[in-house]
């Protein structure tokens, strides 16, 4: 396929912004695409080479950008910074020169999106001493075939700011759409997606042979999408909801998905990137395990040696800036507290009921008889006044709460279902804290405008719809250095006009990227018509009070609270009074 039917095609999502547009737009692209090149299609279209987990990162530094445009354009440098300053983006500084360019291209060949595809993989990796000579080189050899469409994407993928706003959804309904003309086969399409969390490979096999996405099976080291826990505000309901269950504390510590092939360990995290390196002490511990090709989760926390207590999250955390890990294994190793069997010696178990589960993961991991990995303590409970004790118990030992777990339920991949149900601590009428997208921060009034910084306005997640909605401005629960800290984060990200596929009705003073989750709480939910979150009418949902907890470091913006637990814990809200 050639690149600048990808380029028109970018080009008029761009001015789309329904999903239903979106997803009739790119099942006629993916339709042109053949099995060897949906996947890089997909991959570009959503701004990357690969999924998370290989650690492909395109993102090279506005420099080489413009050097390169410089070198292919035949104009100085200067003019290019001067260009940029005017427009705010190289793309579009490209886009104008490859319609004014000094000197001809000599190949005059055209761009395709294979030959595109393998350039930007030449970028990403090609790193250590003259590799910024090549960098500039392979972009400006680019640009010099592009004409300006073409260049102004190329341009903005290299920068990693392609930001198109096309999520794993949208995708899976075009491929559906794709071969059925309908959404039928999104069901099927996305068990493969859970499985392997590679939405290339999957439209891979899909366009090869669309019947076979159903025996789609799981590989050790390609991670499988995480399980999430449903919210219910007492033990009552819980017992109610699902009767007969195990209750598991809830450890707030890093979620880890440990995968075992022979000698092969890697670990990957709960926005499934590749954190093997940093947890020498688990790797050896997994390495002793009963098992010799396994795959499953569980919560690691540090904890002194000294004193043998468990650190914070935020703590435990610290060992994700790579420096010190050796040292940080030795005075605080983490514990791995494993709550999940999915994959063993060959065979899937994600479709096996919990208790069967369970029963092969205790027995894998007693085998190894280590200490640093243990399985969570757990009771099997009909009883909500048991339920609530044990509940008490973890609160008192400073865990988070419990998570009760229905023991006839496979592993639900991917997805939040009731097949685990949390129960938290309260914050204040609130179930549970919500973890929302900052979309854009507010400059200082009075007091504050020493540190420039007067608050984040915050999205949470439409899954349905594939956007971020508004749901509060939070001006407060930061301390005056973590106002600074924020400031300087999010000046970086800035953009001149709302992210695409965020929906707001108010304007903060600066606009950002979507790419913080920060955990909030707040008095309460209410009805407002400021925010657009789940928005009916003039009405949508806004949090009272909203106070800054933490940046969470650990999720993605997709990974953000959804409308519809929005709407739960309102509910929920309700009930509790
Ligand atoms: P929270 O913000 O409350 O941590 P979350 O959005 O990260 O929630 P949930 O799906 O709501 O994730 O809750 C499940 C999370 O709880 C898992 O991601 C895991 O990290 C953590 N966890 C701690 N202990 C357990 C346990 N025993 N079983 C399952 N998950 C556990």
């Amino acid at each position: 396929m050639l690149f600048s039917e990808l380029a028109r095609a970018f080009s008029e999502i761009e001015k789309t912004a329904g999903r239903l547009d979106m997803t009739d737009q790119l099942s006629s692209l993916f339709k042109k695409a053949d099995e060897k090149q949906i996947d890089k299609t997909i991959y570009l279209c959503q701004g990357t080479l690969a999924p998370s987990h290989m650690g492909i990162d395109l993102g090279v530094g506005e420099k080489f950008a413009i050097e390169a445009i410089a070198l292919s354009s035949g104009y100085e440098r200067k003019k290019i910074e001067r260009m940029y300053k005017e427009e705010g983006d190289l793309g579009l500084v490209a886009e104008k020169m490859a319609g004014n360019k000094r000197q001809m291209s000599l190949s005059g060949e055209k761009l395709t999106v294979a030959k595109v595809y393998d350039s930007l993989m030449k970028i990403a990796k090609s790193s250590g001493t003259g590799s910024q000579d090549v960098k500039i080189k392979l972009l400006a050899d680019m640009l010099n075939s592009a004409n300006a469409t073409e260049a102004k994407y190329v341009v903005r993928l290299v920068l990693g700011k392609l930001r198109l706003g096309i999520g794993d959804p949208t995708i899976l309904d075009s491929l559906s759409v794709m071969e059925s003309g309908d959404k039928s086969l999104r069901v099927k399409i996305e068990r493969a997606y859970n499985l392997c969390s590679d939405l290339g490979l999957v439209a891979k096999k899909f366009v090869a042979n669309p019947k076979a996405i159903e025996k789609f099976e799981i590989t050790p080291f390609s991670p499988i999408r995480p399980a999430l826990a449903e919210r219910l505000p007492t033990s009552e309901e819980i017992i109610e909801k699902i009767g007969k269950c195990a209750v598991e504390g809830k450890y707030d510590g890093l979620r880890m998905q440990v995968h075992k092939k022979g000698g092969r360990i890697e670990i990957f995290s709960r926005k499934l990137e590749v954190m093997t390196k940093m947890f020498p002490e688990i790797v050896q511990a997994v390495a002793g395990l009963g098992a010799k090709e396994i795959i499953f989760e569980g919560e690691a926390l540090g904890y002194e040696l000294k004193s043998g207590k468990y650190l914070s999250f935020q703590q435990t955390i610290q060992r994700k800036r790579k420096y010190g890990v050796e040292a940080m294994s030795k005075e605080s190793p983490l514990r791995l507290f494993a709550f999940d069997l999915l994959f063993l010696e060959g065979k899937d178990y994600t479709t096996e009921l919990y208790e069967k589960r369970r029963k092969e993961l205790e027995r894998v991991v007693k085998k190894g008889k280590n200490e640093t990995v243990a399985v969570t303590e757990q009771i099997i409970t009909e009883k909500p006044a048991e339920l609530e004790r044990f509940f008490q118990k973890c609160i008192a030992a400073g865990l988070e709460g419990v998570i009760a777990k229905d023991l006839g339920a496979p592993y639900v991949t991917g997805a939040r279902k009731f097949a685990w149900i949390k129960l938290k601590r309260s914050y204040g009428a609130l179930a549970d804290t919500i973890d929302a997208v900052v979309c854009g921060y507010y400059l200082g009034k009075g007091a504050r405008t020493e540190f420039d910084f007067g608050g984040l306005l915050v999205a949470v997640y439409n899954d349905e719809l594939d956007r971020f909605e508004t749901i509060a401005r939070v001006g407060s629960g930061f301390s005056e250095e973590e106002m600074g800290d924020v400031e300087k984060l999010l000046s970086k990200i800035k953009l001149k006009e709302k992210p695409k596929g965020l929906q707001s009705k108010v304007k903060p003073d600066f606009w950002t990227e979507l790419k913080y989750v920060v955990s909030v709480t707040a008095d309460e939910i209410t009805l407002s018509p400021m925010h657009t979150a789940g928005m009916v009418g003039e009405t949508g949902y806004a949090l009272r009070f909203p106070r800054m907890v933490a940046v969470r470091e650990d999720k993605g913006p997709k990974e953000a609270t959804t409308v519809n637990e929005i709407i739960e814990l309102f509910e929920m809200q309700k009930r509790k009074r």
